[in-house]
C-alpha cells in the first residue's frame, strides 16, 4: 500500500482521468471515476477510512477494468490500475473481496484453472478437430499452442481454439499442446496483486512443461495469457526472459498470410468493425496484426471507431468487474455494441476470449450486428 501512497500524493486532482474511465461513463458516481481509486488507496494507506462500512467502495475498486486508460491519459504519470491491485491485495487480505473473486483465486490454486473443473478435462474442446490433435498432446516439437481456461471450458469459445488448429494444420505447422498438463496462466491471480509462492509454482509449472517439450515459440489466442506470460512470468521468476518466444495468435496467423502458407481467398460481404483488447492493445502495443489479418480479406470493407488502438475503450469484460458485477460489464458491452452500429459495423470482430464473452451476452436477438471470433472468420475465408 506505500506505492498508493505514493500515488496518491502524485495527483494533482487535474480531473483528466475522468471522462476516460468506461466504469465511471456507466455508474456516474464520483467513487467511480479514476482518481476516486486514488484517493481510497490513499486513505486506506493512512488509516483514515473505514472501508468495512462501505461497499460501495469495495465495489469500486474491484469494478474497474484495468483498461489502463486512465494511466495512459495522466499527465501525472498517475498509474491507477497499478494502485488497484494493490489496493485489491490489501482487501483480499482483509476478507472484504467480492465472493465471485475470491472462488476464482481459490479455483486456480486448487484446481489450477478458473472454473472449479477437473484440469484432466482441459481437451474437451477438441471434439471435432480430434484427427488433427491426436499425436498432439505432448509431444517433442518447436511450436506449443497455448489455450487458456475460457476457451478450454466454455463451450461457447471452443471454436476460438479449433479455429487455430485448424489454421495451424493448413498452413502444415507441427506443435504441441499440454492436455491437462497446461495450467491456468495466473492472470486473474495477478489482477488482484497475488504474486504469492502458489501462483509462482503454477507459472514455474508451465514454463518448465515448456521446456521439457523443446519448444521455441508459444502461441496465445487470450490476450490475458499472451500478457501475462510476457510480461508478468519473467519478473514472477526473476529471470531476464524466457526460454522461448510468446506470440499472440494474430501475430503468428499473418506472418503465415505474409509468407504464402495460408491465403483468405473468399470475400466476406458484410462491414467489418475490430475492437481493440485492452491487454493486446493499449496494454500489450499490438494493434496492426489483427488489423492486417482483417486487410487480407478480399475487398474488405473495414470501418474504424473514432476511439481506436491506443485510444479504444473496454468492452467491460476486463478485470474480473463481470466476476462480481456482471450487469455493469453487459451495459458497457452494450454501448459498445451501439457504437459499433452507429458507425455502420455489419460484422464486429474480436480477436480475445473476454471480449466475444461479454459481447455475446450482451447481444440479446439483435438482429443489426453480427459477433465473430477473428480466427472463426478467417478459418471459413481461407482457400
Ligand atoms: S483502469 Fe480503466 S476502469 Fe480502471 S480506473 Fe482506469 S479507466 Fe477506469
Ligand atoms: S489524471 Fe492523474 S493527476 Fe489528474 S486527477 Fe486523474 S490521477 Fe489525478
Amino acid at each position: 500500500m506505500e506505492e498508493a501512497f505514493a500515488y496518491f500524493n502524485l495527483c494533482t486532482s487535474c480531473n483528466t482521468c475522468y471522462i476516460t474511465c468506461p466504469i465511471y461513463k456507466v455508474k456516474k458516481l464520483q467513487s467511480f471515476a479514476p482518481r476516486s481509486r486514488i484517493t481510497i488507496a490513499g486513505l486506506i494507506a493512512q488509516n483514515r477510512i473505514d472501508i468495512n462500512s462501505s461497499k460501495r467502495l469495495v465495489e469500486s475498486i474491484f469494478s474497474c477494468v484495468l483498461c489502463d486508460m486512465c494511466h495512459n491519459v495522466c499527465p501525472s504519470g498517475v498509474d491507477i490500475p497499478k494502485t488497484v491491485k494493490a489496493t485489491r491485495k490489501y482487501l483480499v487480505n482483509q476478507k472484504l473481496s467480492p465472493s465471485g473473486v475470491n472462488s476464482i483465486i481459490e479455483s486456480i490454486k486448487k484446481y489450477k484453472n478458473i472454473f472449479s473443473l477437473d484440469n484432466e478435462d482441459r481437451l474437451d474442446w477438441t471434439e471435432e478437430v480430434e484427427n488433427i490433435i491426436k499425436d498432439k498432446i505432448n509431444k517433442k516439437t518447436e511450436i506449443a499452442f497455448y489455450v487458456g481456461c475460457q476457451q478450454s471450458f466454455k463451450g461457447s469459445l471452443y471454436m476460438m481454439p479449433e479455429s487455430m488448429v485448424k489454421i495451424l494444420d493448413k498452413a502444415r505447422i507441427d506443435f504441441t499442446l499440454l492436455g491437462g498438463e497446461e495450467w491456468c496462466c495466473g492472470n486473474p491471480a495477478f489482477l488482484v496483486g497475488d504474486r504469492s509462492d502458489e501462483i509462482k509454482e503454477i507459472a514455474k509449472h508451465n514454463v518448465e512443461k515448456m521446456e521439457n517439450l523443446g519448444v521455441k515459440k508459444v502461441i496465445m489466442t487470450c490476450p490475458g495469457c499472451y500478457k501475462a506470460w510476457k510480461f508478468i512470468y519473467p519478473e514472477l521468476l526473476g529471470i531476464k526472459k524466457l526460454p522461448f518466444e510468446i506470440v499472440h495468435s494474430t501475430e503468428f496467423i499473418f506472418d503465415l498470410i505474409k509468407t504464402n502458407k495460408i491465403e483468405i481467398a473468399q470475400k466476406y460481404e458484410n462491414i467489418l468493425g475490430y475492437q481493440d483488447p485492452c491487454d493486446l492493445a493499449r496494454i500489450s502495443g499490438i494493434f496492426e496484426e489483427p488489423r492486417d489479418i482483417i486487410k487480407s480479406i478480399p475487398q474488405v470493407k473495414i470501418v474504424e471507431l473514432e476511439d481506436n488502438r491506443q485510444k479504444a475503450t473496454c468492452c467491460g469484460g476486463g478485470g474480473l468487474c463481470k466476476a462480481s458485477y456482471e450487469p455493469i460489464a453487459s451495459e458497457i458491452a452494450s454501448n459498445k455494441i451501439d457504437e459499433f452500429v452507429n458507425a455502420g459495423v455489419e460484422t464486429l470482430l474480436t480477436a480475445c476470449p473476454a471480449c466475444y464473452d461479454n459481447f455475446a451476452s450482451s447481444m440479446n436477438d439483435r438482429k443489426d450486428i453480427q459477433l465473430k471470433d477473428i480466427h472463426e472468420l478467417i478459418v471459413k475465408l481461407l482457400k
